[in-house]
């Protein structure tokens, strides 16, 4: 289930030594040699997890959706770490918690998704997509991890 992917790719980036998946960045701290370094979908900065999850330009499109969506002042992060410790502190009920919590870790999930289908299967993923798999995929967490019975049509209108 696809929503079990998110749920590891969360449990991945949680990890204290941070930032193992294969960013351009990464690759270079473990010697690779790389022609450009750069972010495969902006071009614009050097590649690490932090920047194509938090703050590269389709990031920040997508972000700015999810917010609109949850309709939470959620402010903007810079790595995971952040994202957790605003989570941690927000007052939320822990239903809302676990619902929110699923809507980044999908997001984060299918950014780095697009980020790999751009460089290794161009076109399987679309831009226009990412925003309709993130509600997709953090319902399904929600009812079949969170055991949570929202309705789809609730959800999508008021997911927390
Ligand atoms: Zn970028």
């Amino acid at each position: 289930m696809a929503w079990m992917n998110s749920c590891h790719f969360a449990i991945r980036i949680e990890e204290p030594d941070g930032e193992k998946l294969p960013s351009h960045l990464n690759l270079l701290a473990r010697g690779l040699k790389l022609n450009d370094i750069r972010c495969l979908l902006c071009s614009y900065r050097v590649e690490s997890l932090n920047h194509t999850l938090f703050s590269c330009e389709i990031a920040l499109e997508i972000w700015s959706m999810v917010r609109i969506w949850v309709d939470i002042p959620i402010p903007f992060f810079e790595n995971w770490l952040e994202w957790l410790s605003w989570h941690q502190g927000w007052t939320g009920s822990s239903r809302q918690k676990m619902r929110l919590y699923a809507i980044v870790a999908t997001l984060s999930w299918i950014l780095w998704r697009y980020r790999n289908a751009f460089l290794f299967d161009p076109g399987k993923m679309k831009k226009q997509e990412l925003y309709d798999l993130i509600r997709l995929y953090s319902y399904n967490w929600c009812k079949d991890r969170g055991k949570d019975c929202i309705s789809w049509t609730d959800w999508l209108i008021k997911p927390l």
